[in-house]
């Protein structure tokens, strides 16, 4: 075990320096934080050590706590959990003491933390039980505790120390949004003492130990009389911040997210006794936390499984298909999106349109970005200079000679789509790929248009581009292991997460939205409360309610996907009910937001206001309500049904994909950690009893399937069915 080294200079000053050999990036292991202990009790123990700086040997401080590990503390048990979190404590507090008198505070050795540059999670944890914090000045360096974002909160006596060093409200955005600062902002939000040029970090650190007095060793909260800033909870004014921070929490999570509540408890109960019996506190809150299953389940998907995702778990292997040139065909919202996501990333584009007008406004889109960029300070102008210069806007095909890959997001009509596919293939040589954007057309009868439908294959983007982070690749029937590699390729390019799956009726994402979205719709047509079912839809964690979804999305591409589906379907269409309340809606001009009218009302300027009270003329509002549970069950099951048959019927081969595409894609309740995983959390037997009252209350959508009944009868789940061949 090397995480850590320690060395002694002439002048008595310990270093100890974390550079941890097989990774790139510092992550906290529980053997290197034993090594870490060691080490400080070294530093302590020996007479001619005057004090110690704590750096790293890599550009960067630390990443944080190994997150594998943490997703396996919950197997050791709840008393295993705070044990092991209270030993971290007794680390932390070591280092904070320092071996000071415990009365007089005076005979401590300063310890500084000198960071220079990304210092995350526990990598800042750590620095806040030093005396000092000095970072270089590096201002792509990010400073914080993201912890919350996992579905934890910062344990390792972060939420304690902070809360205690800026107060509880100014404490909240670090702790409650997990908010990352450069090492400027950082000092002046005061989670550091000093930035310096990186050239003197440890010279500066040096020379902070060699100069500190016995009071600068003293933390404000083991000194005489300490005040919370801003006040205690029973302060009038921290009264004030708890009160507002209770109800920010709840509006924010809907009570959904255990780690918020958790940390606010930590912070409140922490406040009101001594630090040592805070940091049990937060021990035990972060115990709890560890132990619902949600956490676990949102570190699986969100961290551990979404980056196996983008680091290829599911590509073919063959050759690396790094994309050089990318041809994007339809230059509209999607196309122009795609452009710039693409020449962002350092690829060359050529953006073709059937006019040369429609292009230049495809490629003016990477402007507007890029100048809202600026504005923002996150671009410079030779960064929005050398992206615009990637993409050639053109009407011409002989300009896509030499693209390896191509896009094309023309209209959703396979007849144009099938004359965009000949002129490209006589464009572009055997070797180039050829990917649709298509959001409901079947991949292997658009590849029939093609020469060489090897090369065909789906690859599916979200709107708007530069934001969503999902892309969906889909296989066609003839579609090449090379084909799906350079798809994948591409994406991992362009740093979004991509997922694999095969080809069926609106792939994996809009398989299970549009039942969402219908169940909210039928819902309506039955009389249910419009507010109960959009409700329903939050408190369980989705971000939009089906009708808000419908309206964001538009009523009128609503009304043509039930049209197409019908036609593909036949008799067999289930949806009759559905379509009776889209097709009246459309027909009275109300098509969602972008025609300020829809299931919702909006203001002149487009501002939503609430949901629309014309509906109850035509729906009329029941007298009998249903619970709320059975309201949230049905948007729930409408989903999660669709993603178990995915998987039954192959068009998912792998549950780590169907949860992190339900979550990116669409915003599938993240708490649960995805589909699947909530069916785990809830047991398959539940399910099953779910699913089977919904069918005879609701009808057949409900039916309980095949795959979801054998879990239940053998007592399996899906992450132990599928785990050990698939899925982490
Ligand atoms: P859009 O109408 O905004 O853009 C389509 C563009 O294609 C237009 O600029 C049009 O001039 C151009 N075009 C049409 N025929 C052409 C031809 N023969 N040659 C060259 N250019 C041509 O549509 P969009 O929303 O960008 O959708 C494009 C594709 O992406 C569709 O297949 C759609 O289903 C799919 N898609 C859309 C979304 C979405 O949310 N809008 C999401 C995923 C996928």
């Amino acid at each position: 075990m090397t995480d850590f080294t320690y060395a002694v200079d002439a002048d008595g000053v310990a270093t100890i320096t974390w550079d941890v050999k097989a990774k790139s990036m510092n992550v906290m292991s529980t053997a290197g934080f034993e090594l870490l202990d060691s080490l400080i009790d070294r530093a302590l123990a020996d007479s001619a050590v005057k004090g110690v700086i704590l750096t790293s040997g890599k550009k960067d401080f630390a990443g944080g706590m190994d997150l594998n590990v943490i997703a396996q503390m919950r197997a050791g048990g709840a008393q295993a959990i705070f044990d092991g979190v209270m030993q971290m404590h007794h680390v932390l507090r070591k280092i904070e003491r320092a071996g000071m008198d415990p009365k007089t505070k005076k005979g401590g050795k300063p310890i500084v933390a000198a960071i220079p540059g990304t210092a995350l999670g526990i990598g800042y944890e750590l620095p806040l039980s030093c005396h000092r914090i000095i970072a270089a000045d590096n201002p792509k360096a990010k400073i914080g505790l993201p912890e919350i974002m996992v579905g934890i909160f910062p344990g390792a006596g972060g939420t304690t120390r902070l809360a205690r060093k800026l107060g509880a409200m100014m404490a909240a955005p670090f702790l409650l949004e997990g908010k990352l600062s450069d090492p400027k902002s950082a000092k002046a939000a005061g989670l550091i003492d000093e930035v310096v040029p990186p050239e003197d970090l440890l010279a500066r650190a040096k020379d902070w130990v060699l100069t500190a007095k016995d009071a600068d060793l003293v933390k404000p909260w083991d000194d005489k009389g300490y005040k919370m800033p801003g006040g205690a909870p029973y302060h009038p004014a921290g009264f004030m911040t708890f009160v507002g921070a209770s109800a920010m929490i709840m509006g924010k999570t809907m009570g959904v997210y255990p780690a918020a509540r958790a940390l606010l408890s930590a912070v409140y109960e922490g406040a009101l006794v001594p630090f040592d019996a805070a940091l049990r506190i937060e021990a035990r809150w972060f115990t709890s936390v560890l132990m619902n299953p949600s956490s676990s389940a949102m570190i699986r998907s969100l961290f551990i499984n979404k980056e196996a995702l983008e680091k290829g778990a599911n590509r073919p292997k063959v050759a690396d298909q790094t994309v050089r040139k990318l041809g994007v065909i339809g230059a509209g919202m999607m196309g122009a999106g795609i452009a710039y996501v693409s020449a962002n990333a350092g690829i060359d584009v050529v953006l073709i349109d059937s006019t040369q007008e429609a292009a230049d406004r495809g490629k003016a889109h990477s402007a507007d970005l890029l100048d809202k960029g600026m504005k923002r300070g996150k671009v410079t102008q030779a960064k929005k200079d050398e992206t615009l210069s990637r993409i050639t806007a053109t009407t011409d095909y002989a300009a896509l000679n030499g693209c390896d890959l191509i896009v094309e997001a023309v209209f959703e009509d396979p007849k144009v789509k099938a004359d965009v596919t000949a002129k490209v293939d006589a464009a572009t040589g055997a070797a180039t790929i050829f990917a649709t954007n298509t959001s409901t057309l079947p991949i292997t009868s658009l590849s029939k248009a093609s020469a060489r439908p090897a090369n065909f294959i789906g690859i599916h983007f979200f709107s708007p581009v530069d934001k969503m982070n999902l892309v969906e690749i889909i296989r066609g029937k003839d579609t090449s292991d090379t084909a799906v590699a350079k798809a994948l390729d591409y994406v991992r390019q362009i740093r979004k997460t991509p997922i694999v799956v095969n080809d069926a009726r609106f792939f994996y994402a809009n398989r299970c939205i549009i039942p969402y979205i219908n169940e909210g719709i039928r819902m309506v047509a039955e009389g249910v409360e419009p507010a109960l079912v959009e409700n329903a839809a939050k408190l369980v964690g989705m971000p939009l309610g089906p009708l808000q979804l419908v309206d964001e999305t538009s009523i009128d591409l609503g009304v043509k996907i039930a049209k197409a589906t019908k036609a593909a379907m036949g008799d067999a269409y289930p949806d009759g009910a559905v379509d009776d309340v889209l097709f009246w809606m459309a027909d009275a001009g109300r098509l969602g937001k972008k025609s300020n009218a829809g299931f919702y009302s909006y203001d002149a300027t487009g501002k939503r206001e609430g949901l629309w009270d014309g509906l109850a003329a035509k729906y009329p509002v029941a007298a009998e309500q249903p619970d709320l549970t059975t309201v949230q069950h049905r948007l729930l099951m409408a989903q999660v049904l669709e993603a178990v048959r995915a998987l039954e019927q192959g068009v998912l081969t792998d549950i780590r994909e169907g949860d992190v595409g339900a979550i990116l894609g669409w915003g599938f309740a993240p708490w649960s950690g995805g589909p699947f995983s909530w069916l785990d959390i809830i047991g398959a037997a539940r399910a099953v009893e779910i699913c089977d009252r919904l069918t005879a209350s609701h009808g057949a959508r409900f039916t309980t399937p095949d795959l979801l009944r054998d879990l239940a009868a053998k007592g399996d789940g899906f992450y132990s069915r599928y785990a050990p061949a698939k899925a982490a």
